[in-house]
């Protein structure tokens, strides 16, 4: 089989958003490898939010660093501008006020808002015990899948090679050094491989002797009908709830699951109890909404690290060995800088 300049394991929104920025970089004879088809992991199941602020200064840089990118292809991945909330209890006010500076300071627009103002601004959100918000007018919600499509058209155009329904088994090295791949479809070779398997990715470098610290947790999506969904994308950090517009009159609710080290090859069914826990908490947002109109969600997982932050990984022991998961629940909304970050790895390598 042919040598390839680099080899990419996984085509989630990780993987291609990677494939696109290194063609974009006029890297070529590149390929990615799929098990399933384009997007079947994580990818497929994201509520999509894109927004800016975090707690944390890191993922809040890693996001805005990838908006530019959305806001340039927001028709192809039919990006939504409802704007986004974040809304804090008391004890975290300050450091909220500490991070919207810091990031106005960046020049991007954010807006404290106290929650008489955030009441007026946005009626249809009840502001009970919350104590101050972030809004963000230029966030929003897009499709990741289409993301993950845009991507892997535009880089085949540019001559990339793509191919789904080929299960990499595992990594094949020489005295210490990554030289290809073998696969479900026979051997490819090159000397850069980057696994961006999502969980999957522990399995794949275990025999390789590295041990990532990722642990893989449920996540659950819920719809409910909602003719008057006209309000910003939110995260309630003080109920933990999360809300947005969907399509098609609704409205998508989540709150966290505490179910870890779930199978991703296991095809598991809808959470009852975390439906149930949205119905009894969401009407203190959201009051109206028919709780009972339940319209389906997905129950879908991430790669979870202990600091939420992600791996971007070069084991020195592996020179060519490039590792990038544990997106814990927010690998969309930053992709576009984590495949920056990753393709200056790979320069590095090839020059
Ligand atoms: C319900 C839900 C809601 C979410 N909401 C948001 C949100 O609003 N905003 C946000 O930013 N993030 C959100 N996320 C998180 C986001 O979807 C993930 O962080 C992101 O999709 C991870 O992308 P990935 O490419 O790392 O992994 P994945 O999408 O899981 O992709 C990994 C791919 O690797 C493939 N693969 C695995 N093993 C192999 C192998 N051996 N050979 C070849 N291919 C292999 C898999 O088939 C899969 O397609 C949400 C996630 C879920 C589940």
């Amino acid at each position: 089989m042919k040598k390839y300049n680099v080899i990419i394991i996984g085509g989630g929104v990780i993987g291609t958003a990677i494939l696109n920025e290194l063609s974009q970089q006029g890297i070529n004879n590149i390929i990615l490898l799929e098990k399933e088809t384009i997007g079947s992991g994580s990818t497929c199941k994201s509520g999509g939010f894109i927004r800016c602020f975090h707690q944390d200064s890191y993922l809040s840089d890693l996001a805005l660093e990838s908006i530019p990118t959305y806001m340039d292809i927001s028709k192809e991945i039919n990006f939504s501008n409802t704007g986004s909330l974040f809304m804090e209890k008391k004890e975290n006010i300050a450091d909220m006020r500490q991070e919207i500076a810091r990031i106005q300071s960046k020049g991007y627009l954010l807006e404290e808002l106290t929650p008489n103002q955030g009441q007026k601004r946005f009626p249809s959100i009840d502001w009970n015990n919350i104590s101050g918000a972030v809004y963000e007018p230029m966030a929003g919600f897009a499709n990741p899948l289409a993301a993950s499509h845009y991507w892997t058209t535009k880089a085949r155009e540019s001559g990339a090679r793509v191919m789904e329904g080929v299960s990499v088994k595992n990594i094949i090295t020489k005295d210490r050094e990554v030289v290809g791949v073998t696969t479900s479809y026979g051997k490819f070779y090159s000397d850069i491989i980057i696994v961006a398997a999502g969980p999957w990715s522990k399995r794949i470098v275990k025999p390789l002797g590295i041990n990532l610290k990722i642990r893989t947790k449920a996540i659950q999506i819920n719809f409910f009908e909602n003719k008057n969904n006209q309000y910003p994308c939110f995260i309630d950090n003080t109920t933990k709830l999360y809300s947005r517009p969907e399509p098609g009159r609704l409205s998508l609710i989540g709150y966290p699951i505490d179910d870890w080290d779930i199978d991703p090859d296991v095809e598991y069914p809808l959470d009852k109890k975390n439906l149930s826990r949205v119905q009894n908490i969401a009407p203190t947002r959201i009051k109206k909404i028919n709780y009972s109109s339940f319209s389906g969600g997905k129950y879908g997982f991430d790669a979870y690290t202990s600091d939420l932050r992600g791996i971007i990984n070069t084991p020195p022991e592996y020179p060519g060995l490039i590792i990038t998961t544990g997106w814990s629940g927010g690998g969309f909304k930053v992709a576009p800088a984590v495949a920056k970050k990753i393709v200056n790895l790979c320069l590095n390598k090839i020059c």
